[in-house]
């Protein structure tokens, strides 16, 4: 029996119920708010209410709630279930039940402590990498909203300096991420048709060239940020919160049977990804952020491809309570990549992305976003949090039956072996570390080789014939 929310945004197969027989709970209609307290600043709604009509309705009684991820579409529900964040700390509750991945039973409401609506100020400033393993550190400290989008090929970072202002600066700043809104179906299928194009070709050079354009064409329209909701005149951009902290213009599109879609609409034959998404304690940051330099000075066009996705995007979670949450301060790394539609065929420069996963969840003990990610980041997940037995226990106080756990849950919370499925071509989907080259595509080049730098990792490394 598991929980299925409007959207279903997670990558993993969370929701899947097992077998033929399991149930599926849909929170579809259980998207109401039921009382807001403006003296107490408490809000309490359904778990089906997603983050846009949170936002929306809180603004309605002058109330905000601070940190968020930037996607309008997850529900208070899912959000709970995966853990998913923007900057900061999200804070709903106890301490099991905070991110529960579902296994605990079904939220039905929720009540949040808000804040006063208060305005913030945002600006974007585009410098090169050189010190950001050291800014890193500090940056988020600074500022209270800060983030980091970081195009490591072209050793460029733009630091989003963004602070809470005054709400007397009279201004209707409104951000709208270009990721987010309605997009032609047509350019989705043409761009994915190109990326295909050049993968097949081995065409680095022209993954190099299209995804410095697309950051160029981002950091010049200020990644969709207007001062007053309709044009960009310059930084800073300041607005109130509720119309700078997410957005999502393509859940509001139009019905228009698929002219335009959200980017990942499966619907449309637009783009294919893979997602990896962990974070590193700031304390361990600097050095892993010096790692991802080493190996773009070995292999200088590994990483041009990130920037077709835009980037690696950089948020500051605070640590939290919650048993499997974040357990100290730390930064949230989103990494987006292409993924073949064919299994077996491997990506250029598979490995670098290969070996970055790994240093990140191996020798920096990465935790992994429970809501994205590939199988092989969740190996040994459970056992890097301090609270994981702790979890278990409520899990099995409220739910001893296992109702509510399915085989991913079970196999991500190490209480069922299989996470890893280990057969010809595994590593190129992440589904197993390769141990021998058939995990690769030997076929066609990719051979099991040791990481670049981090000598543990093993990864499907492109060899040349005679080298092999
Ligand atoms: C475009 C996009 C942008 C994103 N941006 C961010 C971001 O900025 N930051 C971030 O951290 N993540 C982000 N994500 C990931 C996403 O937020 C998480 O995967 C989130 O959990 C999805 O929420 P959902 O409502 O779709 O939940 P689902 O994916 O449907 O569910 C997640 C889990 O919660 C369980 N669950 C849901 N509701 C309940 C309930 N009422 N009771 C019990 N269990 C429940 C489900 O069974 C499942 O296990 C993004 C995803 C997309 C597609």
């Amino acid at each position: 029996m598991r929980v299925a929310t409007r959207y279903s945004h997670s990558i993993p197969k969370l929701v899947c119920p097992d077998g033929e027989d399991g149930l599926i709970i849909s929170t579809d209609n259980l998207n109401h708010v039921i009382e807001i307290d403006k003296e107490k600043m408490l809000m309490t709604l359904e778990s089906g209410v997603t983050l846009s009509q949170l936002i929306d309705e809180a603004a309605k009684s002058g109330l905000a709630l601070p940190y968020t991820p930037y996607w309008w579409g997850l529900t208070i529900g899912g959000l709970l279930g995966t853990g998913a964040h923007g900057n900061g700390e999200f804070d709903g509750g106890m301490k099991a039940a905070k991110v529960s991945l579902g296994v605990l039973g079904v939220i039905s409401q929720i009540t949040l402590q808000l804040q006063p609506m208060f305005k913030r100020s945002v600006t974007l400033v585009t410098k090169n990498d050189t010190d950001l393993s050291d800014q890193v550190t500090v940056f988020g400290r600074q500022h209270e909203f800060a983030d980091i989008t970081w195009y490591p090929s072209q050793k460029k970072v733009v630091y989003r300096v963004d602070d809470r202002v005054s709400s007397n600066e009279s201004a209707n700043g409104l951000w709208d991420h270009p990721g987010f809104r309605a997009t032609p179906s047509l350019a989705l299928i043409i761009l994915r048709s190109t990326e295909e194009d050049q993968e097949k070709r081995g065409d680095i050079a022209g993954k190099c060239r299209d995804g410095k354009l697309t950051s160029d064409i981002l950091i010049k329209s200020a990644f969709g940020l207007t001062n007053d909701g309709v044009v960009f005149k310059g930084y800073p951009v300041v607005g109130y919160q509720n119309r700078l902290q997410a957005s999502g213009g393509c859940l509001k599109g139009l019905k228009d049977g698929e002219i335009t879609a959200c980017p990942w609409d499966p619907r449309v034959k637009g783009l294919f990804f893979h997602q990896t998404t962990f974070s590193i304690a700031l304390s361990k940051v600097k050095d892993f952020i010096q790692d991802i330099q080493k190996l773009a000075i070995i292999a200088p066009q590994s990483l041009c491809g990130l920037d077709l996705y835009n980037g690696i995007l950089m948020r500051y979670v605070t640590g939290s309570n919650a048993y499997i949450g974040k357990q100290e301060d730390s930064v949230d790394f989103d990494i987006t990549y292409y993924r073949s539609e064919d299994p077996k065929t491997p990506r250029l420069y598979e490995d670098v992305l290969e070996e970055i996963e790994q240093i990140a969840l191996f020798k920096y003990n990465g935790l992994p976003h429970w809501g994205k990610n590939r199988n092989v980041a969740f190996v040994g997940a459970i056992k890097k949090y301090e609270k994981g037995r702790e979890f278990l226990k409520v899990k099995e106080k409220y739910d001893p039956l296992g109702l509510f756990s399915n085989e991913w849950t079970d196999q991500v919370l190490g209480l069922k072996g299989g996470l890893t499925i280990v057969k010809e071509g595994c590593a190129l989907e992440g589904l197993c570390l390769c141990s021998e080259d058939i995990h690769c595509a030997p076929q066609k080049g990719y051979l099991c080789r040791p990481g670049k730098i981090f000598k543990d990792a093993r990864v499907c490394t492109f060899v040349q014939a005679m080298n092999r």
